[in-house]
């Protein structure tokens, strides 16, 4: 448990650069990753903020970067997708779709509808969900890491009550180094938050990089700091406004 863990101090928007995570993060987790509700007031926060911070703010997440553009329409600032593959705003990371992109798709797509699982389309991969179906967690583990033997370039990446398929060579600690060499984030003090295990390695990299880290929810963090859920986050962001 992270609970004994402090709440952040307040952002500094002269000073900090902020990463945020999407999932989890700024939106709480739904039964499917399409049922996600997004804040009405969430994009404008991420524009003010972004704004405040001379352009040094960026949301970096797992999902596809159309998925991240669809639910936060409205804000244009910085965005990395697919676990640091796709980005909007910089050079994206992977300039092509990864070599049996579609084989992987198909295999994936196969196992889940015969095993009644939910099945979800990303640009430079794939994932099964099991939420509904928890029993089922060892099948899909075994079936993806097969697939991963069977085609080169690509990883197993778990997720929650979830098992993703993406190109290999990529993540959000990546993410961040790349984007830390963009201008806007020159000298700035690197705040990550994030609720995963696919976080870990950010929050790690903004703690080991003069900055620190913020844990979203339960579970063991290499962050400093903790927020229970996404609408503490959301609070936490709207306040460093309000200060402004
Ligand atoms: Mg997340």
């Amino acid at each position: 448990m992270t609970g004994k863990k402090p709440a952040p101090p307040a952002l500094d928007p002269s000073r900090d650069a902020l990463f945020l995570d999407f999932d989890g993060c700024l939106v709480d987790i739904a039964p499917r990753p399409d049922a996600v509700i997004v804040p009405r007031d969430l994009p404008g926060i991420l524009t003010e903020l972004s704004e405040a911070l001379d352009g040094a703010l960026a949301v970096v997440s797992g999902r596809s970067l159309h998925e991240l553009e669809r639910f936060l329409e409205g804000f244009e600032g910085l965005m990395v997708g697919s676990h640091g593959s796709e980005a909007r705003g910089m050079e994206p990371p992977m300039a092509e779709a990864p070599q049996h992109l579609g084989a992987v798709k198909e295999d994936l797509a196969g196992f889940a509808q015969e095993h009644d699982l939910i099945f979800e389309d990303k640009s430079h991969g794939a994932a099964i969900h099991f939420r509904s179906n928890p029993a089922k967690q060892g099948q899909v583990e075994a079936f993806t890491e097969a697939l991963t033997e069977r085609y080169d370039g690509f990883m197993i990446q778990p997720a929650k009550m979830a098992v993703e398929i993406r190109p290999q060579g990529f993540s959000k600690d990546g993410a961040l180094a790349i984007l830390s060499d963009l201008v806007q984030f020159d000298g700035r003090k690197p705040v990550y938050a994030g609720d995963d295990t696919t976080d870990e390695p950010a929050l790690a990299w903004a703690e080991e990089h003069g900055g620190f880290g913020i844990k979203v929810g339960d579970g063991e963090s290499v962050a400093r700091y903790h927020l229970a859920a996404p609408t503490n986050v959301r609070d936490w962001l709207a306040a460093a406004l309000r200060v402004e």
